[in-house]
């Protein structure tokens, strides 16, 4: 599971950094976070501090790890839509060799396009899923593409560019085509209306129906089923797929897998190498239960240094969130930052004992929370460019509940936002008034943080399923509710006079500031990121709206919280904390009974109730005011690059980090170097 961005800090809390004093932050310490705009996106550069002084050794492993993270590219652009990647090449030729106006205006919406292609690894919004809208015509699409060589084009074996556009114009332009690329509108057929590429042939049922007949009940140590196939049916026969090498994706896991034996080699220590060899092990054979096995050797890999993601892992990406879409992060333990979540993480169990939720669906032991704030080294995959600042893993419940999980902040990504957006004005606008906006100035940071911190050090890693209770239960509902979930445990205790004896908040005054921004958040300013007339699909989305709206709503007898307008502007106003923190606890006690219990029908109730809708008049109003601010609502990375320094007789003596990529050069280079899969991936 993995926490974003939450809104706020993306776009204002550079408000609430205490650095600066008037200097533009981009341009702090020499360092460049900023690199371009366009569309609702804002690409940065984030700074690897500490890189420089690792040993080699441990360079080295970064090193390899982050080949191993770039080779998976491919994989999820196909993951993200079959056409995806014939789309990306197609465009990449036309770009890179048109030889017409390149300030004509087809051309330069064109540019733009291809762009928000890498951004979102496909042609579909990597946060709101709908497919984009070219700028461009068609006519203009297939003269650039007669007067590009042939052979720069990813056309089929014998097909005419005629057979091409016809196969492919349709997909961009047609808006009835794929609509979306996750649709989790309820009441339709969720799979025949998404157009990810997880299910070829099949429908919702067949799929449901495919995977229940795997369960075991009265199996207490379930493989996550599907997590790593595409589900197809051919022949009339349902099977699965399954990408490992020698089956689906083969030749960008073969790449990842060579990089990963030659990181095992420099691995710090024996458990290390182990995990490696593991995760090698999987993507050979691609066995659920040898998948298991890693996720339990690497959750208990604590001693290094270096540490990563790789693989198939986050299923946002699947209607039925089954189907894992592949990721990788590399990165190194920040040492002085984590010891403000080893505080948190020490304390588990008390947290768990004094939660608000029925005593029935609690761990009588927390185990195993270990929490550190890492400083990233590289993103890969579903974490590239666009990013989570917490990642909580692994997903599987029984192995969360019998061997605990591994929670990260990423600092030095937080610390980019916060960077990039220094005095954007965002909080003067949104804010209902000065005290407000002083609040977050003074505590925003520090409690943004923490909260990302009790998000996934404690939040995800709390509570516990009913003997019995599927951990799919909630099917579509279930990941909204799993991060309403955290998000309550954090933020019920961001307020509690514990955090103050702990030292990690300076008074009591300092959650004020976490619960004004989450509520303003929720119910107003997140909308930035919705076209009109759209409602909330995305599942973190879904889930702070859920919360806010569910606080105003039953704080309404007593006037906890309200929306008021002031010179014609709608504001969020906060009336009584303590009341509200009341409220975060009763609903967190509600949302793990749903979750503990497997109640479907109150899952779907709640969601569908208070997280989806859109009130069309406040939207318009918000979109409005934050047009005039002139932000990008959604923001991503390009990554450092990494060269291997070799004396003459060819040994590796350092490895070198340098920060000048664009983005466009980026994109190419990797298009270029990491794109071992062919157009089509059957
Ligand atoms: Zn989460």
């Amino acid at each position: 599971m993995k926490k974003q961005l939450f809104l706020l800090l993306a776009m204002g809390s550079a408000v609430f950094a205490s650095c600066g004093g008037g200097k533009p932050a981009s341009s702090q310490e020499g360092f460049d976070y900023t690199v371009e705009k366009f569309a609702d996106l804002e690409i940065l550069r984030y700074q690897v501090k500490g890189f420089e002084s690792l040993p080699l050794r441990q360079k080295e492993l970064i090193y390899y790890l982050s080949q191993a993270a770039l080779e998976g590219r491919d994989i999820l652009f196909d993951q993200n839509g079959k056409y995806n990647l014939r789309i990306r090449r197609m465009l990449e030729a036309v770009y890179s060799h048109y030889t017409g106006d390149r300030t004509d205006s087809n051309f330069v919406n064109m540019e733009t396009y291809l762009k928000r292609v890498w951004f979102s690894n496909g042609i579909h919004h990597h946060y709101a899923s709908d497919k984009f809208v070219p700028g461009f015509t068609e006519d203009f699409l297939r003269k650039a593409l007669e007067s590009t060589d042939a052979s720069q084009l990813p056309l089929k074996e014998g097909q005419s560019l005629d057979e091409f556009c016809a196969e492919i114009f349709p997909v961009i332009f047609d808006p009835s085509v794929m609509p979306k690329r996750v649709n989790q509108a309820a009441g339709e057929d969720l799979i025949l209306t998404s157009a990810s590429n997880y299910y070829e042939g099949v429908t919702q049922k067949e799929a449901e129906d495919f995977y229940n007949r795997m369960k075991n009940p009265s199996d207490s140590c379930p493989v996550m089923f599907g997590m790593n196939s595409r589900l197809v049916k051919e022949d009339g026969k349902i099977q699965e797929k399954v990408w490992k090498v020698g089956g689906l994706y083969s030749p960008a896991i073969e790449r990842i897998v060579s990089w990963l034996e030659k990181a095992a080699g420099v691995a710090e220590n024996e458990h290390q190498k182990a995990v490696i060899e593991k995760l090698i092990q999987f993507y050979k054979d691609g066995d659920l239960k040898t998948f298991d096995d890693y996720c339990i050797l690497w959750v208990k890999d604590l001693a290094p240094r270096v540490d990563f993601v790789n693989g198939f892992t986050e299923s946002y990406g699947d209607p039925l969130g089954l189907k894992a879409s592949w990721e990788s992060i590399v990165n190194f333990k920040d040492l002085e930052a984590t010891k403000r979540t080893e505080t948190i993480s020490a304390n588990a169990q008390w947290f768990e004992d004094h939660s608000p939720v029925d005593a029935r669906f609690k761990k009588e032991e927390v185990k195993g929370v270990s929490a550190k704030v890492i400083t990233a080294a590289i993103l890969g995959g579903d974490l590239y460019p666009s990013t989570a600042i917490g990642i909580n893993l692994p997903n599987s419940n029984w192995i969360r509940s019998h061997y605990g999980s591994k929670s990260v902040t990423i600092g030095n990504l937080t610390d980019a936002y916060n960077k990039a957006a220094h005095g954007n004005g965002f909080a003067e606008e949104f804010a209902y008034s000065e005290a407000e906006v002083a609040l977050m100035d003074k505590y925003g940071d520090l409690t943004g943080d923490l909260h990302t911190d009790l998000h996934e050090c404690l939040g995800h890693g709390s509570g516990k399923l009913l003997p019995g209770v599927d951990q799919d239960a909630l099917r579509a509902y279930g990941s909204t509710i799993e991060e309403a979930r955290a998000d309550l445990f954090g933020l019920y205790y961001v307020a509690d006079p514990k955090l103050v004896e702990l030292g990690l908040v300076p008074d009591g005054e300092a959650y004020k500031a976490e619960y004004y921004s989450y509520m303003m958040n929720g119910l107003m300013t997140q909308l930035v990121r919705i076209e009109p007339g759209n409602s909330v699909e995305e599942a973190h989305m879904r889930n702070r709206q859920l919360i806010a709206r569910w606080a105003l709503e039953n704080g309404k007898s007593e006037n906890v919280v309200e929306m008021v307008k002031k010179d014609g502007k709608t504001y969020v106003r906060v009336n009584d904390y303590e009341k509200l923190r009341g409220l975060f606890g009763r609903l967190l006690a509600e949302i793990q009974r749903i979750k503990s219990e497997g109640d479907y029908a109150a899952a779907r109730d709640l969601v569908e109730k208070y997280a989806v809708k859109v009130d069309p008049a406040l939207h318009q109003e918000v979109l409005e005011r934050y047009k005039k601010l002139d932000l990008a609502p959604y923001k991503g990375f390009v990554n450092p690059v990494y060269t291997l320094v070799k004396d003459k007789e060819g040994r590796i003596t350092d490895v070198a980090i340098s920060y000048t990529e664009g983005y466009a050069e980026q994109m190419l280079r990797y298009s270029k170097d990491y794109s071992a899969l062919p157009d089509i991936n059957e």
